[in-house]
């Protein structure tokens, strides 16, 4: 960029000296001396002053020739230096050129906040697109629980519910809490993968019974975390106990599962996990689901949901204070199929929480 200013003023020294009248080289010289910012200024200076000396010195034509193309070359030189201080007004960070251009900086933050409004419809497009992008649902990334509410209508509860689970927890009312009568025998089951966890369908005959209440056990599954925490702490795995009764309420047992001794029923679990999905395996040994649970049976209650999209509400929660143990090989096998599949605890929002004495 420098070059053609340099250039163009040699070039005009040049002329100038070959000019005859040493007067016309003064506003050419000037001209080329001129403070940047003045140029164009000047320039018409010079342009009237030339037109003087033409209406003056007719005959001396030589001179004139001259000076008219000094007077170019200065328009020249001003436009191109005026192109020059606009392009480094424009990159050069200092202060006092960005004051020159004082509005630019408040019109192009108008324009971003502009822009910003087509970008806020556009994420309501993407939540849009992601209903009907058909997504399934999953622990992480875009089917992940932050979006379960949004990838099908079906899963509303996911985002506007306010008996969720899981929750953290804590701040239980100590009470003498029915206790749960447990009539699980050997069962028949079958092992599915279903790609969300491992899962264990049993057969019919296995209930439990709350206040009088009859539910049947459906499945058994394993989340790795806990979902469920208890005063702020996760454990290492759970595995969720469904049940249904004659309506089709749901009433789920939790047993947390803690870093320790192998567990048989376990151990049966992983022997027949499925070599693929929803492809499942029905060995012909049955299971006794009953040493799935803790010796001691204190629990603590509270209402909550499937923690799964649909993440339907009014379920029956009942986590078993006491935790079973796996081993560490164990909790290896399931962490290789799912290293995290739990969803992140849910507000309490103000829930009643009751936990035996
Ligand atoms: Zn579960």
């Amino acid at each position: 960029m420098r070059r053609y200013p340099a250039l163009l003023i040699s070039l005009i020294l040049a002329l100038s000296a070959q000019a005859s009248e040493p007067t016309h080289s003064t506003p050419i010289k000037q001209a080329s001396a001129k403070d940047e910012a003045s140029v164009p200024e000047k320039t018409e200076r010079k342009s009237s002053s030339s037109k003087e000396k033409e209406a003056r010195d007719k005959e001396a034509k030589e001179a004139l020739a001259a000076d008219e193309i000094a007077k170019r070359i200065a328009d020249r030189l001003a436009v191109i230096r005026k192109e020059k201080d606009d392009a480094s007004a424009r990159s050069n960070p200092n202060p006092r050129i960005i004051v020159r251009r004082p509005s630019y900086t408040p019109v192009s933050k108008r324009a971003d906040t502009s822009k910003a409004k087509p970008e806020a419809g556009a994420n309501g497009a993407a939540e849009a697109a992601l209903m009907h992008a058909n997504i399934h649902w999953s622990y992480q990334g875009e089917g992940g629980p932050q979006n379960w509410g949004k990838i099908d209508p079906a899963n509303a509860k996911c985002d506007t519910g306010n008996r969720q689970s899981p929750i953290d927890i804590r701040d239980g009312i100590h009470v003498d809490l029915d206790p749960i009568v447990f009539d699980y025998s050997p069962s028949r089951f079958s092992v599915v993968d279903n790609g969300h966890t491992i899962q264990v369908n049993v057969g019919a005959g296995n209930y439990i019974s709350i206040l009088g209440h009859n539910y049947e056990l459906v499945q058994f599954h394993f989340h790795k975390p806990s979902e469920e925490r208890v005063n702020g702490k996760s454990f290492e795995m759970v595995v969720h106990l469904v049940h249904k009764d004659a309506d089709g309420k749901l009433a789920v047992i939790a047993v947390l599962i803690q870093r320790g001794k192998a567990h048989n029923i376990i151990q049966q679990v992983w022997n027949n996990l499925p070599l693929e999905k929803n492809d499942p395996v029905q060995p012909l040994t049955p299971m006794d689901i009953s040493q799935l649970l803790p010796t001691k049976k204190d629990y603590y209650t509270y209402m909550g949901s499937l923690t799964t999209p649909p993440c339907s509400e009014g379920v029956l929660w009942m986590v078993m204070k006491q935790p079973i143990e796996i081993s560490p090989e164990q909790l290896a096998i399931f962490s290789r199929l799912y290293p995290m599949n739990a969803r992140p605890v849910q507000k309490s929002s103000g829930r009643l929480i009751k936990e035996s004495n």
